[in-house]
C-alpha cells in the first residue's frame, strides 16, 4: 500500500472525508504531498508531477521560488506575527493602488470568502439596500450568502431567508440581470469577471460593460471577484484586461504568494467607510499577516518585472492548442487559466458546463495524473500556469494529454 493510500485511510477517520477543502478528495485517494519547487511537485511516495494546479492559482511564479522564500526567511528570524502594524502591509496595499484601477485604497483580510463578505457588507452599508444579484456558477468563497445556484441553496444549513436577499442570473445573460435590477433595489451585483469555477468561461464581449452600465443606472455597486484574477490576467487584474472598472474588487490566492490571505479593494469614499475610519465594522487577529505580506509583495515584485504573466499564458495557449488539435472537445482560455470540457458544444455558462461528461473528465485527470501531471480534480477548476513551467513541462504534458486522451475514448 502507497503512504499516500495510508495516510488517506487514517485522515478519513480525522478529518470529514479525509481533507480539508473538498475539491481536494478524489478517487481513489489523492496523492499526499512532500514539497514542491518550480512546475514540480512531489509526493510522499517519491512521484513527481508537474504541477497545473499550483495551490488552485494561488502560484503564479511555481513552487519555493527562491525570491520569495528568502525574504520569508529573512523575516522569520525576527518575529512571525504581532498584531501590530508593519511596512509590509503599507507596501503591499501600495502595489495594489498602483496596478488595480478602482484600488484607491485596500483592506486585508485572511481569505477570499472573508473579502467577498465583507465587500458586500460594505455595499449595503454604503447603498442603504439589502439585495445582492450574483451568477450561478459563480464561487465567491464558502459564505452562506454566495452558496446559492439557480436552483436555490448548495448546502443545508443556508438559512431560507438569504434566498430573499441573494438573487441568481446566468452569466453572459444580460437581458436576464437588466430584468433583476430593474424589480429590485440591489446594493451589489458581484461577479467573477471570468469565470474560474466553473471550468473557464470567459465573459462575452458586451457582459461586463453591460454590468457597469446597469449598476451604473440603478445605483448598485459593482464588484468584480478578483481572488482568481487578480494579478493573474494582468498586473492589473480582470478589470484592466476587459477595460470594465467595477466599484468594489476582492483578491486573495496571489496577492498571498501562496500564504493565506484576501483583500478587499475600492474608492476611497466607500472604503472610507470601514473601521476604524468609518462604522462598516471588519477586523481580524491574523489580517496583514506579516508572512504573507512580505511572500505577496515579493511575488508582485517578481510579475512586474520578469513577464510571468506573459511566460505563464504562452504555456497555456501551447497547451490548450494541443488539446484542441488532438480532441474535438471544447477548451476555453483566458489568458494563463483555461479547461477542457467533455462537450462538443461551447461552453458559455454553468449551464453549458454542466452538460459536459464529468465522469469522462475524472478518467482523464486520473490518467494525467499516472502520466506525471496534476490537473485539478473536477471538471469545474481551472488550469492554472506558472512563470515556472518550461518546455520541459510542456513536452511531458503533451505526451501525458496523448496517452490520456485515448484513455478516456476520444471518438475522433
Ligand atoms: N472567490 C473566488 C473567485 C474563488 O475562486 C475563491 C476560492 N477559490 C474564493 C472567492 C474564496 O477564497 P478562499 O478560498 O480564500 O476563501
Amino acid at each position: 500500500m502507497t503512504l499516500s493510500k495510508q495516510l488517506f485511510e487514517m485522515a478519513k477517520a480525522l478529518l470529514p472525508g479525509g481533507v480539508n477543502s473538498p475539491v481536494r478528495a478524489f478517487d481513489p485517494y489523492p496523492f499526499f504531498v512532500k514539497g514542491g519547487r518550480g512546475s514540480r511537485i512531489f509526493d510522499v511516495d517519491g512521484k513527481e508531477y508537474v504541477d497545473f494546479c499550483l495551490a488552485y492559482g494561488a502560484l503564479i511564479l511555481g513552487h519555493a521560488h527562491p525570491s520569495v522564500v528568502n525574504r520569508i526567511k529573512e523575516q522569520l528570524d525576527q518575529g512571525i506575527h504581532f498584531g501590530a502594524p508593519s511596512e509590509f502591509e503599507v507596501k503591499l496595499s501600495e502595489k495594489i493602488v498602483k496596478h488595480i484601477p478602482c484600488a484607491e485604497m485596500v483592506r486585508f483580510t485572511n481569505s477570499g470568502m472573508e473579502a467577498t463578505s465583507s465587500a458586500v457588507r460594505l455595499a449595503r452599508a454604503y447603498t442603504g439596500r439589502e439585495k445582492i444579484l450574483m451568477f450561478d456558477g459563480c464561487y465567491h468563497g464558502a459564505h452562506d450568502q454566495f452558496l446559492f445556484d439557480k436552483n436555490g441553496a448548495k448546502s443545508p444549513g443556508v438559512p431560507k431567508e438569504l434566498a430573499k436577499t441573494t438573487l441568481v442570473c446566468e452569466f453572459n445573460d444580460i437581458e436576464s440581470v437588466e430584468r433583476a435590477a430593474d424589480g429590485n433595489e440591489l446594493a451589489a451585483i458581484i461577479v467573477e469577471p471570468a469565470m474560474g469555477n466553473m471550468g473557464c468561461i470567459p465573459p462575452e464581449k458586451e457582459f461586463l460593460r453591460g454590468l457597469r452600465e446597469i449598476c451604473d443606472k440603478s445605483g448598485a455597486l459593482l464588484i468584480f471577484d478578483e481572488v482568481i484574477t487578480g494579478f493573474r490576467l494582468s498586473l492589473g487584474g480582470a478589470q484592466a484586461y476587459y477595460k470594465v472598472v467595477p466599484d468594489l474588487a476582492t483578491f486573495g490566492k496571489i496577492i498571498g504568494g501562496g500564504f493565506p490571505i484576501g483583500a478587499f479593494a475600492g474608492k476611497r469614499e466607500m472604503m472610507q467607510k470601514v473601521a476604524p475610519a468609518g462604522k462598516v465594522y471588519h477586523a481580524g487577529t491574523f489580517c496583514g499577516h506579516t508572512i504573507a505580506m512580505i511572500a505577496g509583495l515579493s511575488t508582485i515584485e517578481e510579475i512586474e518585472k520578469n513577464g510571468v504573466i506573459e511566460k505563464a499564458t504562452a504555456i497555456a495557449a501551447r497547451i490548450c492548442n494541443f488539446l484542441k488539435k488532438e480532441s474535438e472537445f471544447t477548451v476555453n482560455r483566458v489568458g494563463p487559466m483555461f479547461q477542457i470540457f467533455f462537450t462538443r458544444n461551447e461552453v458559455k455558462s454553468a449551464e453549458d458546463a454542466r452538460k459536459s461528461d464529468r465522469s469522462r473528465f475524472m478518467k482523464f485527470q486520473g490518467a494525467m495524473l499516472s502520466n506525471g501531471v496534476f490537473v485539478p480534480p473536477s471538471q469545474f477548476e481551472c488550469w492554472f500556469t506558472s512563470s515556472a513551467h518550461d518546455r520541459f513541462d510542456l513536452e511531458r504534458v503533451e505526451s501525458a494529454i496523448m496517452a490520456s486522451l485515448s484513455g478516456v475514448g476520444d471518438e475522433r
